[in-house]
């Protein structure tokens, strides 16, 4: 099973729960870990089961940083807000360079990230064949 990051910042939580929405059918079959609020959301909005860090600014991402450090994330998507400073800009940075360390694919907008579970779609489908 796959397990999926999903981090938004607070201006792209709703853009968020509708990317969520659109691909509510494979998300159900991934192992899915997120920042405490975006996952909550996930969780109250559609009861499907997400595994909880803490709270970006509170370390979540730097948690996410590690699993991805440590192989346990496949695909990464953080729909980050390009347009507001955030104060926990090095952690966002530290995550978004050991994805690169460990080259796990991550998008940081939502038409990356539809491309990305396309991708894992198909993945799912040649793995059941
Ligand atoms: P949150 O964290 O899901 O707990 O809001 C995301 C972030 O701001 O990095």
């Amino acid at each position: 099973m796959q397990t999926i990051a999903l981090i938004a910042h607070d201006k792209k939580k709703e853009e968020m729960l509708e990317f969520v929405e659109q691909h509510i059918d494979l998300l159900q079959g991934c192992h899915l870990i997120a920042t405490n609020t975006t996952g909550t959301k996930i969780k109250d909005k559609f009861g499907i089961e997400v595994e909880t860090v803490m709270s970006g600014p509170l370390g979540g991402d730097q948690q996410i940083g590690a699993k991805v450090a440590m192989g346990e994330v496949d695909y990464v998507i953080f729909l980050r807000d390009p347009l507001t400073s955030q104060p926990h800009e090095p952690d966002i940075n530290a995550l978004l360079r050991l994805c690169d360390v460990h080259n796990v694919p991550l998008a940081t907008n939502k038409m990356s990230g539809h491309i990305m579970l396309k991708y894992v779609s198909i993945e799912q489908t040649v793995a059941s064949n």
